[in-house]
């Protein structure tokens, strides 16, 4: 069956003509594949805390233009950009970026869950530039001191009000943060989540909070799992991961994402897609566009291809 969004075994030219911020792939269009999780930030522009002497490698701008040529490489044609400074002023940027960027189908931007004007601030966001890519809200949970902050009362109203919405949460979180995940995820059944990189399992294998935490959530429906964060290991090391994981969420709600530009700290990018085929190589075709794409575009409601197109006056 043929899903939303997905276009199978073609590939589609995403615009004939100029493209902002780069040249034409190399042979002038991109692909059907779905990076599901990518950043893009500007040092030189705004501060980021997370930026620290250890990640100096990452102090410079990432911009639509350097992910470009990468996508065309690997038969990408739309990705969607995560929020990384957690402020509205980047959300509104990042959807202006996604109006005149041809790839970016989708942003997960970050909104103050807890604000009780936030049926306010999500109307604000889509009616600004770019606001018709708003396709999900990311909260860094991750670094919140309170393990249970996903399971506060006042947490769980915002989650509330992103499914009115129709969008996507998207968690970050550690093992040890997987059973409040759980709360949320069971106090609003009607909202989507989408676990990014893998839930953070250790990479020397399947640790049991992970485990017991990973399947608990896998069996709510209303779960999805990204299978990004493959910086973390080689291939070998990541098999045990992504078996557990395809046994738990199945092939309809894995999702692949590169994680780029923070990748880059310790692989790049090709990298990360040799450890994709790897990972799935064994598994059938179908199965394959599906983690490569067709999730992350059902998941997210990305528009097709052919209607992401994007062209800038000619001059
Ligand atoms: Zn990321």
């Amino acid at each position: 069956m043929q899903r939303p969004g997905v276009t199978r075994g073609r590939f589609l030219p995403l615009y004939s003509g100029r493209i902002v911020g780069g040249t034409l792939g190399e042979r002038g269009w991109l692909g059907s594949g779905v990076d599901a999780h990518q950043h893009f930030w500007d040092p030189t522009r705004h501060h980021y805390p997370w930026l620290t002497e250890e990640r100096a490698t990452l102090r410079r701008p990432f911009l639509p233009e350097h992910l470009r040529p990468l996508l065309a490489q690997h038969g990408i044609g739309r990705t969607v950009v995560v929020e990384a400074r957690s402020s509205l002023e980047e959300t509104r940027e990042l959807l202006q970026l996604a109006a005149i960027t041809d790839f970016v189908a989708g942003v997960v931007g970050w909104v103050d869950l807890r604000d009780p004007a936030l049926v306010e601030v999500l109307a604000g966001l889509r009616s600004a530039p770019g606001g018709e890519h708003l396709v999900g809200i990311r909260h860094p949970v991750r670094e919140e001191p309170d393990r249970s902050w996903l399971s506060r009362p006042e947490a769980i109203r915002g989650l509330g009000v992103l499914a009115e919405q129709g969008l996507v949460f998207d968690l970050l979180v550690t093992p040890d943060q997987l059973e409040a995940a759980l709360t949320a995820v069971r106090a609003v059944p009607q909202l989507t989540f989408a676990v990014e990189h893998m839930g953070g399992p250790a990479p020397d294998g399947p640790e049991p909070a992970w485990e017991a935490g990973m399947a608990a959530l896998a069996r709510c429906p209303n779960v999805v799992c990204k299978l990004s964060g493959l910086a973390i290991a080689g291939c070998e090391r990541l098999r045990p991961l992504a078996d557990r994981l395809l046994g738990w969420f199945g092939e309809d709600r894995l999702l692949f994402g590169s994680d780029w530009p923070v990748c880059l700290l310790s692989t790049t990018y090709d990298q990360v897609l040799e450890r994709l085929d790897c990972l799935l190589q064994d598994l059938p075709a179908y199965i394959q566009e599906r983690v490569r794409g067709g999730n992350a575009a059902h998941v997210y409601r990305l528009p097709e291809a052919q209607a992401n197109l994007k062209a800038t006056p000619s001059p």
